[in-house]
């Protein structure tokens, strides 16, 4: 019988780009979900923010942060939606790097690499309240 579970974290950013690590929650969800083998899908509702997978180091979160900047180059004057709002390059990331990510759960686990933790991606905060929602489909 196939089961659904659904959950939705709400995370309070602090900086303008920030990388936030959910795995933690993303596994507590599902384990609490039930399912055995599956799909979990973590997905974020915004379109300035994404979701992506790496390693927790710090050195290569800056790292990836700094790329992130590099690429979307807020305040560079070249966005057309700068003109209406100040945060084109945020929707640029979020459109290119994605709001969400799909993961295996095998007997119970989701399943990762071992340098592959989940992260929400800000790039337009800070923001009080940002969502994300796990929703765990399997048997
Ligand atoms: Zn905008």
């Amino acid at each position: 019988m196939t089961k659904f579970y659904a959950e939705v974290m709400r995370i309070k950013t602090t900086d303008r780009f920030q990388l936030v690590d959910i795995t933690n929650r993303v596994e507590e969800i599902v384990e609490k979900s039930g399912v055995t083998n599956g799909l979990v899908l973590v997905f974020a509702p915004h379109a300035t923010a994404a979701i992506i997978a790496n390693e927790h180091e710090h050195g290569l979160m800056d790292d990836i942060i700094q790329k992130v900047k590099e690429f979307t180059e807020p305040g560079s004057g070249k966005w057309k939606h700068d003109l209406v709002d100040d945060n084109a390059h945020a929707h640029i990331g979020s459109a290119l790097f994605g709001a969400e990510r799909v993961f295996p759960v095998i007997n119970k686990r989701l399943l990762r690499g071992t340098w592959q933790n989940i992260f929400l991606l800000e790039m337009d905060g800070p923001r009080p309240v940002r969502e994300v929602h796990v929703v765990v489909v399997g048997e």
